[in-house]
């Protein structure tokens, strides 16, 4: 019997569209994934595209627009399976950083004034899971190659994708390298998904959090490590929702909550 290829759909929202690059950027892999699957619309990599039923939409970017909310409904209606590439659509990324601090139209008018923008209703961006069901989230700042291939690879032969469910200290201990929150620097990689590799850490720079909250169980005891290092809540939140934003706040202020009943 042979197994049908899965209609594919990957659409781009408020972001930088990196991710989409990286997928265009697995070169030598390119032209196996585009044989193994039926890609019915990608923008950015081809110009016949079509609507229709899909198995899987790739969404990536935030959703900051009432046409761009339409849109996602619309696609997720068609959809068997969606998911989230980049931390931009799951988690909101740097434009939704200020996330649920109710400065969204005072941030708007010093940036645009009194104009009036007529293409469509702006709000302040929001992951895609505010507004639709997620069945999957592939975080990165951008997307890693492996970690993308990996899960087409899988979708492609019918089985459920498996991502790493550990911080990034995890990658970065495999890796042997010296922790930097040893050396007196804050490092985001106890409260941040792993994926990447540790790549910063393995350059001697800290993580900055851009794949996002992770989803570890033993997380809140990762943070405790931070409380521990002299770091206050405010100032984790602080320097983590760059990335990570009102998800991460939601985050620290469930493990402080988990402190104050111990
Ligand atoms: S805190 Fe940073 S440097 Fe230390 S183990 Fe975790 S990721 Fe590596
Ligand atoms: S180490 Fe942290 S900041 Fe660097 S790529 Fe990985 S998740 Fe992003």
């Amino acid at each position: 019997m042979t197994r049908h290829s899965p209609k594919i759909g990957v659409y781009g929202f408020t972001g930088c569209a990196g991710d989409q690059l990286m997928i265009l950027n697995c070169e030598d892999q390119l032209v196996d994934l585009f044989g193994a699957t039926e890609i019915r619309s990608f923008v950015m990599a081809k110009s016949d595209n079509h609507e229709g039923e899909l198995d899987v939409a790739f969404i990536e970017g935030s959703i900051s627009t009432e046409e761009q909310l339409k849109r996602l409904k619309e696609i997720r209606e068609r959809s068997k399976v969606m998911i989230a590439i980049g931390t931009c659509a799951c988690h909101g990324g740097p434009q939704s950083m200020k996330l649920g601090e109710n400065k969204f139209d005072e941030m708007y008018k010093k940036v645009y004034g009194n104009a009036k923008i007529a293409i469509s209703k702006a709000f302040e961006a929001q992951p895609i899971d505010a507004f639709v069901k997620v069945d999957m989230y592939i975080p990165g700042c951008p997307i890693d190659k492996a970690e993308f291939l990996g899960a087409v690879t899988k979708l492609v032969a019918g089985r459920h994708p498996y991502l790493l469910k550990a911080p990034v200290c995890l990658e970065c201990r495999w890796k042997e390298n010296p922790c930097i929150l040893y050396s007196g620097k804050f490092c985001g990689g106890p409260l941040t998904k792993a994926g990447c590799g540790a790549i910063c850490p393995s350059m001697n720079l800290p993580c900055v959090g851009c794949w996002g909250p992770t989803d570890d169980l033993n997380a809140s005891s990762e943070y405790n490590l931070l409380k521990e290092k002299g770091y206050r809540s405010e100032e984790i939140i602080q320097k983590m929702k760059k990335f990570g934003g009102a998800k991460m706040a939601k985050l620290v202020a469930e493990f402080d909550k988990k402190e104050a009943k111990a």
